[in-house]
C-alpha cells in the first residue's frame, strides 16, 4: 500500500512517535492504531446528569471474538491517521476528521486517538453495521464488529448491562482510572 504524503499527517505521525519514544524509552511502538470515540452523553431524562462515555465495538472473530474492544487495527500504510480513518469506516461506518488535532494516549504500546464525538448514537451505527454484516458481497474487513456500545470511564456498559471487555479494553480503563477524576473535562473542555 502506498505511504501517505500528506504533510499534516506526516507531522502528526512524527509527533506520536516522538511522544512514545520520550514516554517509553527503548520500547517499540506497535504498528497498530486505535480510536476511542469519547462522548459527553446526554441522557435527555430529567434528573440524570450528563456523563462522559467511550465507544467500544464487539468483535466478530479473532482473539477478542465476542468481546468489546477498541476500534482499530494494523497500521498498514504506516500513517496512523490514514489507517485509523479507514478502520473506523470499515468497522463502525463513520467518517472521522481532523485527526491531526486529536489528542492521543498509548495503551499497550499502541497509539489511541481520543476522538470527541457529538451526536453519535448507537442505533443508526448498529443498523449500518448489521446491514454490512448481512451483505454477502462485502469482504471480511467490513464485518469485524457486530455492534457498538457506550461504556462509562470505569468500564461499565452505560445502562448497566454486563458485557465482556477485551484485555486491551481492560488496560484502557485501568489507564483512564489513573488519569481521573476529571480527565476528559481537562482534555476536551480545557478546564
Ligand atoms: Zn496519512
Amino acid at each position: 500500500m502506498p505511504h501517505c504524503n500528506d504533510p499534516i499527517h506526516l507531522q502528526k505521525n512524527l509527533k506520536i512517535r516522538e511522544a512514545f519514544a520520550k514516554r517509553f524509552p527503548g520500547q517499540t511502538l506497535n504498528e497498530g492504531v486505535s480510536l476511542l470515540p469519547v462522548n459527553y452523553y446526554n441522557f435527555r431524562i430529567s434528573g440524570m446528569k450528563n456523563k462522559w462515555v467511550v465507544g467500544l465495538g464487539c468483535e466478530t472473530a479473532g482473539a477478542y471474538s465476542n468481546e468489546y474492544n477498541l476500534i482499530g487495527g494494523k497500521s498498514e500504510t504506516k500513517c496512523f491517521l490514514c489507517d485509523i480513518t479507514r478502520e473506523v469506516k470499515e468497522e463502525i461506518k463513520k467518517d472521522v476528521r481532523n485527526l491531526h488535532n486529536c489528542p492521543f494516549i498509548f495503551i499497550n504500546r499502541t497509539v489511541v486517538f481520543l476522538y470527541e464525538v457529538v451526536g453519535w448514537s448507537r442505533a443508526p451505527i448498529n443498523e449500518a453495521i448489521r446491514k454490512d454484516n448481512q451483505n454477502p458481497s462485502l469482504p471480511h474487513c467490513m464485518k469485524e464488529m457486530s455492534e457498538v456500545e457506550w461504556f462509562t470511564i470505569d468500564g461499565k456498559q452505560l445502562e448497566g448491562r454486563s458485557y465482556p471487555l477485551s484485555s486491551y479494553s481492560q488496560l484502557l480503563f485501568k489507564q483512564l482510572n489513573k488519569f481521573n477524576p476529571g480527565y476528559f473535562d481537562r482534555v476536551f473542555r480545557k478546564q
